[in-house]
């Protein structure tokens, strides 16, 4: 279901919710307002000195067993960039220079957790892999693997923006 169907109380004063609109709901009683804003999440496109393209295997839903990039959601009180470094030190045990990242195009998306179709903001950034750079998967990826330009997994991909930023990618290399 979309967010907005997943808001029946008002969660402060408990009032049964009815004011909703596209991007916010209002609770009559208490006033208490929630806008249906995008969450950030972010995925970094790693290629290292043979232009293989670092890609990890989710080990959870949405999209278990799914190919994806590293990356997952911006957390508070930090950057895009912090949260690129804290992600995929986690998923793949590399560590990142947060100078090094260049960000490379904004994307939207769902992710379905729980029955609720959250809103996403993907923020996408690349960076080069020095040599030799050995990923090894922890937390909630069960695999990584670096793919060649021409073997990327595209049925087996987690997310639909993820599968459009590479093709994007790609396309901008060849
Ligand atoms: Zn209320």
């Amino acid at each position: 279901m979309d967010p907005q169907q997943a808001y029946v109380y008002c969660p402060r004063c408990k009032a049964k919710l009815d004011l909703f609109e596209y991007k916010k709901v209002t609770c009559a009683k208490c006033g208490w307002l929630f806008y249906f804003n995008p969450i950030p999440c972010n995925a970094v496109i790693l290629e290292n000195d043979e232009s293989q393209i670092l890609m990890v295997r989710r080990a959870t839903d949405p999209f278990k067993d799914y190919w994806d990039l590293p990356g997952g959601f911006v957390e508070v009180n930090e950057s895009v960039e912090e949260s690129i470094v804290r992600e995929t030190k986690e998923e793949t045990g590399i560590d990142l220079d947060p100078k090094e990242l260049q960000l490379f195009m904004t994307t939207w998306d769902r992710y379905l957790y729980k029955g609720i179709k959250d809103y996403t903001l993907g923020l996408i950034y690349s960076a080069r892999l020095n040599n030799g750079e050995k990923p090894i998967p922890a937390d909630d990826v069960s695999e990584t693997k670096f793919f060649d330009h021409d073997k990327i997994p595209w049925e087996l991909i987690a997310f639909d923006s993820i599968r459009m930023i590479l093709k994007r990618y790609l396309s901008l290399k060849h």
